[in-house]
């Protein structure tokens, strides 16, 4: 089946896609995206993400490209062309095609691209059974990274070391041992008292949908929520430790770095949450 991207007003052959070698994307990574899940055609905490999307344009001076209903037709559009059933959808704005210079430039019409990508469903509910392991490493990325920028290769790197250490994921630490998040999720731990535990937004962090959306499940399944910042230590020693974004919801952590959590399966207050995030998505989804 041939892919169909969506770019600046028309759907087009994927391979055929392409934007200006001028665009501001490409020369400074100034531009914004958000990821979102499909799940059976339905695409999972659309409003969160197109406020977080919001946010990120506001922060840098950037408006939405087109009316927000308009952009939501464009997304199921895409979804529907490319028959993502199970998968995600990516959309990416930046500032547009203009000569190269770091200031903004006048009068440019910002460049907007979606794909789809068919997700690979038996893949990643076997991830899930096993739970996967992480490496820490050190967070070296700008002091915003709360604006969902495509300027990513801190994070690139690190998810890079992760792999190459046969890891799933890289932590990032602070200089102050604590950690801020994942290379491409958020990181919560759960203590022995069956507390859950994740950093509070802040500038030194991504606002994860799949983890707000998570305190609501939370508080629905009877667990409590403390945001406070936590450190790789307590993560190391804690009786759960899992990941969450739209990529992989809710997945466990056995392994950070050579320390084995709890008794090196996932854990059943995880195993429960992606269960019961599942089914609350599904029933607040936007078919
Ligand atoms: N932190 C980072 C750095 C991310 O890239 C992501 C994935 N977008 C997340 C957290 C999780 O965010 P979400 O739950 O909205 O996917």
């Amino acid at each position: 089946m041939a892919r169909i991207a969506y770019v600046n007003g028309r759907y087009v052959p994927h391979r055929e896609a392409g934007v200006s070698i001028d665009d501001r994307g490409l020369q400074f990574g100034d531009a914004v995206y958000e990821v979102c899940e499909v799940r059976d055609g339905a695409l999972i905490d659309l409003p969160l993400h197109l406020d977080r999307l919001e946010h990120s344009l506001g922060a840098l001076g950037m408006a939405m490209p087109m009316p927000r209903g308009s952009l939501v037709a464009v997304l199921k559009q895409v979804a529907l062309r490319n028959k993502v059933h199970y998968g995600h959808l990516y959309w990416q704005i930046s500032r547009g095609v203009a000569r190269r210079d770091h200031g903004f430039p006048k009068g440019a019409a910002s460049t907007l691209i979606v794909t789809g990508y068919p997700g690979n469903l038996a893949k990643y509910e076997a991830n899930a059974a096993a739970g996967v392991a992480c490496v820490t490493h050190p967070d070296e990325r700008w002091a915003r990274v709360d604006i969902k920028t495509t300027g990513l290769l801190p994070n690139v790197l690190a998810k890079q070391a992760a792999r190459t250490a046969g890891a799933y994921e890289a932590i990032l630490v602070r200089p102050d041992g604590t950690v801020s998040e994942g290379s491409s999720t958020s990181v919560w731990i759960i203590t022995q008292d069956g507390t859950l535990v994740t950093r509070p937004p802040g500038p030194e962090i991504l606002p994860g949908i799949t983890g707000a959306v998570l305190r609501r499940v939370a508080a629905r399944e009877g667990c409590s929520v403390e945001e406070r910042p936590f450190t790789v230590e307590e993560a190391k020693s804690a009786r759960e430790v899992f990941l969450t974004s739209a990529g992989n919801t809710v997945m466990p952590v056995v392994r950070i770095d050579d320390a084995i959590i709890a008794n090196g399966a996932p854990g059943s207050i995880a195993t429960r949450l992606r269960t019961a995030y599942h089914a609350y998505v599904h029933r607040t989804a936007l078919q």
